[in-house]
């Protein structure tokens, strides 16, 4: 029984390996990983579902599309009122 155990948690731990390396190998980020330009997302329902931190796009540009990793992106800020200018001394 101990054996049948210790196959399983080695086969458990390649799968575990096997999936960090393919995740670090993906590109990051919405840019294209050939011309640079952003990508259009695309949906995907079971990567949207079961695994939101990849995502689909598609290059516009060059036709590349593939998974890439979803970067968060920087709340936005509310835009800040302009300023009505100051009167200047003369
Ligand atoms: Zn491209």
């Amino acid at each position: 029984m101990l054996v049948v155990v210790v196959l399983l948690v080695t086969v458990a731990m390649r799968v575990a390996i096997v999936a960090a390396v393919t995740y670090l190998l993906l590109p990051r980020g919405p840019l294209c990983p050939h011309c640079g330009i952003e990508m259009a997302a695309l949906e995907n329902r079971f990567l949207d579902h079961w695994l939101t931190a990849l995502q689909r796009r598609w290059c516009l540009e060059c036709g590349w599309d593939g998974v890439v990793r979803r970067v968060r992106r920087a709340p936005m800020r509310a835009p800040t009122r302009p300023q009505a200018p100051r009167p200047t001394a003369s």
